[in-house]
């Protein structure tokens, strides 16, 4: 191709290049006002016991319904929050928070409910912050045991002395630890082991592909018998389909999340879910 037309993508490119950056900066600006006028909310999605129906527990997923641009996807803003360091405020007031609703469900008979809380590596890898959350966390008197720090592989994979030690400080106090999207990385078992990890979650793209894709069912067939063997917790993420739950429950897979069970749901009608006997099916 000629240099014209070469010179013409340049541009295009750039110009792509120059929206992005002004959207990320806007997004740091609106992310600066939500933190600061706390727009955000937390929903709650149940992860089942796949055999009896009944829900263990609650996974805590962030929500920024935005005042003028609608829902904003925690896909969207994590990561930029992230990079500018805003993950640091947002994530002390989602942890206060998860924990504070943690405590109101104990007052009011849900004791035995589990509560999983997401924790960006960015945190793991800041001293000063998380002892923020360390701080946060022994200010409410909870079941620690019935708590639960999810994670990622990325956390493992670049600082790994410290995500441990940092991951026993939580283990400490009884918190337990899961690794989320298991499979999305390039971490074995054999590598996972070495690690203070009690649960494994399976990412939702193997149990996608469950029971066309033959590979990924054979992947999860075997990843969770290997974890099961090795101890681990199993849970099964992203059910949709009756016949992913069948096949799930058929390999002895006993934990699990997903739409077809239950979507994420704000306090209140979690609460209610969480009372009644119902089976939580949309
Ligand atoms: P994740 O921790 O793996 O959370 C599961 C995501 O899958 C959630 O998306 C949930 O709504 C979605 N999901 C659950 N069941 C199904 C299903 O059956 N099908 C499909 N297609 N999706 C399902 P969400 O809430 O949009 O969160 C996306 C990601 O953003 C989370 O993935 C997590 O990495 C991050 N995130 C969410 N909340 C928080 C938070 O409070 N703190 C941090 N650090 N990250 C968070
Ligand atoms: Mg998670
Ligand atoms: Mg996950
Ligand atoms: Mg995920």
């Amino acid at each position: 191709f000629t240099a014209k037309s070469l010179g013409s993508e340049i541009n295009i490119y750039s110009d792509q290049l120059k929206k992005d950056i002004v959207n990320q900066i806007q997004m740091v600006n609106k992310l600066q006002v939500g933190i600061e006028k706390e727009e955000f909310t937390l929903f709650y999605q149940p992860e089942f016991n796949l055999h009896t129906n009944e829900i263990i527990g609650v996974e805590a997923l962030v929500r920024w319904p935005h005042p003028e641009n609608g829902f904003i996807s925690p896909n969207t803003f994590i990561p930029i929050a992230e990079k500018s360091k805003q993950i640091y405020a947002l994530e002390q007031w989602i942890v206060n928070n998860a924990l504070k609703q943690k405590l109101k469900w104990e007052e009011d008979g849900l004791e035995h409910i589990e509560l999983s809380i997401n924790l960006s590596s960015k945190t793991l890898e800041s001293e000063s912050n998380f002892q923020k959350i360390e701080q946060i966390i022994a200010s409410y008197k909870v079941d620690y045991t019935k708590i639960i720090f999810e994670i990622t592989e990325t956390v493992i994979i670049s600082h790994v002395d410290t995500a441990i030690e940092r991951l026993n400080r939580l283990r400490e106090y009884g918190i337990r630890i899961a690794l989320d999207d298991f499979g999305t990385g390039f971490s074995s078992l054999t590598h996972i082991m070495k690690l203070p990890i009690d649960i494994i979650k399976i990412d939702r793209s193997f149990i996608k592909s469950i029971p066309k894709g033959n590979e990924e069912t054979v992947i999860t067939k075997n990843i969770l018998s290997l974890a099961q063997d090795l101890n681990y917790r199993v849970v099964a993420e992203g059910i949709e389909t009756q016949e992913q739950l069948e096949y799930l429950k058929l390999i002895s897979c006993d934990r699990g999340q997903g739409y077809l069970l239950c979507t994420p749901l704000p306090s209140d009608k979690v609460y209610e879910v969480l009372r009644s006997s119902d089976d939580c099916v949309f």
